[in-house]
């Protein structure tokens, strides 16, 4: 695809950390963009915790989600910078994170990943309890070892979103509130029947974007997470300086530190259509997991439960690239939405310049998922 800035505008359908990072990119790069979402940054974006964290999200057999993570986590620090001159500060932390593990299973867990991370070249450092309570005091007497993993980073998640909508805003995208009904080459179709007419369509509607397109469908998924947010109060143990991540009876829990004294606490994953009602089972069970972790939590205060939808791929891997002459696709990011943005809007930008994209992005393109068998799409569709 070869797109000249002067062909007519480039509609972006979705606005949470993707469609944003991609309509800033490309409007700062001269095109004329126009993003359609009814609610912007409302969507998976808004309850993230905001890990930017590839090694510690990797697993053996996801070695190309591993190797975009890890291309996307070396653009963030630029990223960054553009956007607090651009936006805003999306507050970029990099003390780094632990993951740790409190009986032999979980330990078990994190010797699995220390030896994969192993053979892919990539040193983690293996810590004991004792070692890991000195780098972080808060720590629970159950934690008995753990990986230090000091280049997984963590963004406020708000922040990022506020400063992507400045950024996109002040380079001159033009935002349509009302919902896209469908989209095909060169035309979104809106929920009020007007249309948007355009020389090129990118969908990034997250887990709904399977009901926009048909070459889409059953190919995205919506995959349910909640995520609490605690405050420490006045005299209640600080917020640690690093992202935790734990395994607590198989269950995976992390909290991350914000600058603010806030902690950021998830995150479930059920795969519930597009229900995002808060559990009483899912509040208990990340409560009681995180006090194993950190005990000091109890003192703090509870000041939000909210859950998301993330958009499942059949492979884990995003879906990046050409749906049909006029339609790119940049969606199904699950669980690194937040951390793969820049590679993202960079890659977007790349294939209307039909420029040659790194392999790590090449391995996304929607052509690998042909032939995939399609899931019964849930009740809900796009919004
Ligand atoms: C609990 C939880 C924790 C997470 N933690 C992390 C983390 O720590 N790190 C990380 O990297 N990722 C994390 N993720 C994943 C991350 O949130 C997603 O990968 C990311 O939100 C994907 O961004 P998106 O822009 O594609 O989709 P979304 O953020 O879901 O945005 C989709 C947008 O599309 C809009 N939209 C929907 N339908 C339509 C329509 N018909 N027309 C127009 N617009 C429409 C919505 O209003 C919304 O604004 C987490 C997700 C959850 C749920």
């Amino acid at each position: 695809m070869n797109v000249d800035v002067t062909a007519g505008a480039v509609a972006v359908v979705g606005g949470g950390v993707i469609g944003l990072s991609v309509a800033w990119r490309l409007a700062e790069s001269g095109y004329r963009v126009v993003l359609v979402d009814p609610a912007p940054r409302s969507g998976g974006s808004w309850v993230a915790g905001g890990m930017l964290a590839p090694v510690t999200e990797s697993w053996p057999g996801e070695e190309e989600v591993l190797a975009l993570g890890s291309a996307s986590l070396a653009r963030w620090p630029d990223f960054a910078e553009r956007l607090r001159a651009a936006g805003g500060d999306p507050g970029l932390r990099t003390e780094g994170t632990l993951a740790v593990a409190l009986d032999s299973a979980d330990a078990e867990t994190l010797a699995v990943l220390a030896d994969h991370l192993r053979e892919l070249g990539r040193e983690v450092e293996r810590l004991s309890g004792r070692q890991l309570r000195a780098l972080e005091p808060g720590l629970g007497s159950r934690v008995r070892s753990g990986l230090h993993v000091p280049g997984d980073l963590a963004v406020d998640t708000r922040e990022t979103l506020r400063a992507l909508h400045a950024a996109a805003a002040g380079a001159g995208v033009e935002f349509v509130t009302v919902a896209a009904r469908s989209v095909g080459p060169n035309v979104v179709e809106l929920a009020d029947e007007s249309t948007v007419e355009c020389a090129v369509v990118v969908i990034t509607a997250g887990a709904w974007s399977g009901g926009l397109h048909p070459g889409l469908a059953g190919l995205v998924r919506p995959v349910k997470g909640e995520i609490l947010r605690l405050r420490a109060r006045p005299g209640a143990l600080p917020v640690p300086t690093r992202t935790i991540r734990a395994h607590v009876e198989s269950r995976p829990v992390y909290l991350v530190p914000r600058e603010s004294g806030e902690l950021v606490l998830g995150a479930t994953q059920h795969e519930v259509g597009f229900d995002t009602e808060v559990t009483a089972a899912s509040v208990l069970d990340l409560l009681r997991d995180a006090q194993q972790v950190l005990p000091g939590i109890g003192e703090y205060a509870l000041t939000e439960t909210a859950a998301g939808l993330r958009a499942g791929s059949p492979d884990n891997l995003p879906i990046i690239g050409v749906l049909e002459p006029g339609v790119l696709v940049a969606t199904g990011h699950h669980r690194n939405g937040l951390l793969l943005a820049p590679v993202t809007a960079e890659a977007v930008l790349s294939i209307l310049r039909a420029e040659e994209l790194p392999a790590a992005v090449r391995a996304a393109d929607p052509s690998r998922l042909r032939g995939v068998p399609a899931l019964p799409s849930p009740a809900g569709g796009p919004r």
